[in-house]
């Protein structure tokens, strides 16, 4: 059977489906996303994920209401439509499609495409096992807090990564850890505070990190939010990285030191399993 996705009004067959050429997406990057996990059938924290929607396509001036479509209507339509019980729907959203110009028309009628994956998330390999990490250069534009579709450059630095061995890359800025290629960064130190960068410009508004810090505080976790340097995230006691689809993710070592004694630790390995139960509490369906 083939992946029902839905494009601009319609369910189509993957293989059927397409946009055009033009489409500002494709041609600037100049289109938004989220990406919503989805548990046992339904949606983690699907009302969270649309209020960054509409934030993103505000910064960027791209014209659309996203609550003038059924946005979680298509996202049920797909899931009933491809049987999804776990995986993702990834949402995109373009300012449209016009002649190839830097000027960013007015206007335009936004292109919406959303897809689903199956994946498997909560029995997850690299949660047991825990990432090894390296550092580089935080090297993208200054909006990070924008979910575009600009993602280049911690593409490439995700790829050199695993070319190196590793799982992952966390970027650096004037020597603090912004985030990592697709998921916030945190750390735990010996005396067991969370430390986790704050908002700003300078990452992604993480749906997932917010979540992890109501649950950590609800436990009785201290949280401080500022940046760290790596080398403070090596002696820390426990690291980890939060996003829609890893949860929360143990990272084990950064640019090859062990963090702590380079196992999965009890709290984050407790975090993982306090974020999953309390998001199944909180499903939409
Ligand atoms: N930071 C970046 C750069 C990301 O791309 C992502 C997710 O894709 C995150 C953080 C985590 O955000 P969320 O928890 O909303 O998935």
């Amino acid at each position: 059977m083939s992946r029902i996705v839905y494009v601009n009004g319609a369910y189509l067959p993957a293989e059927s489906a397409g946009i055009s050429i033009f489409d500002r997406g494709l041609l600037f990057g100049d289109a938004v996303y989220e990406v919503t996990a989805v548990i046992d059938g339904g949606l983690v924290d699907f009302h969270a994920h649309q209020q960054r929607l509409r934030r993103s396509l505000g910064e960027l001036g791209i014209d659309f209401d996203p609550a003038s479509i059924d946005l979680m209507g298509i996202h049920q339509g797909l899931r009933d439509r491809n049987g999804l019980d776990e995986g993702l729907i990834y949402l995109q959203i373009s300012r449209g499609v016009a002649d190839r110009d830097f000027l960013q028309p007015e206007g335009l009628e936004p292109s919406i495409l959303l897809f689903s994956q199956a994946l498997p998330l909560i029995d997850s390999p690299a949660a047991e096992r825990g990432l090894a990490v390296i550092t580089r250069e935080d090297l993208r534009w200054g909006r990070r807090d924008i979910k575009t579709t600009q993602l280049l450059y911690p593409s490439m630095m995700k790829t050199e990564a695993v070319g190196g061995g590793a799982d992952d890359v966390w970027m650096v800025d004037n020597g603090t850890v912004t985030e990592g290629s697709s998921s916030n960064a945190h750390i735990l130190t010996a005396d067991g505070r969370l430390i986790t960068r704050g908002l700003s410009h300078d990452i992604l508004h993480g749906i997932t990190r917010a979540a992890v810090l109501d649950y950590a505080r609800e436990a009785g976790l201290e949280i401080e939010e500022r940046p760290f340097t790596v080398a403070e995230a090596q002696q820390a006691r426990e690291a980890f990285a939060t996003s829609a689809t890893a949860f929360v993710m143990p990272v084990v070592s950064i640019d090859g030191q062990p963090i702590g004694d380079g196992r999965v630790g009890e709290s984050v390995r407790r975090l993982r399993s306090l974020y999953i139960e309390r998001s199944r509490e909180r499903l939409t369906f």
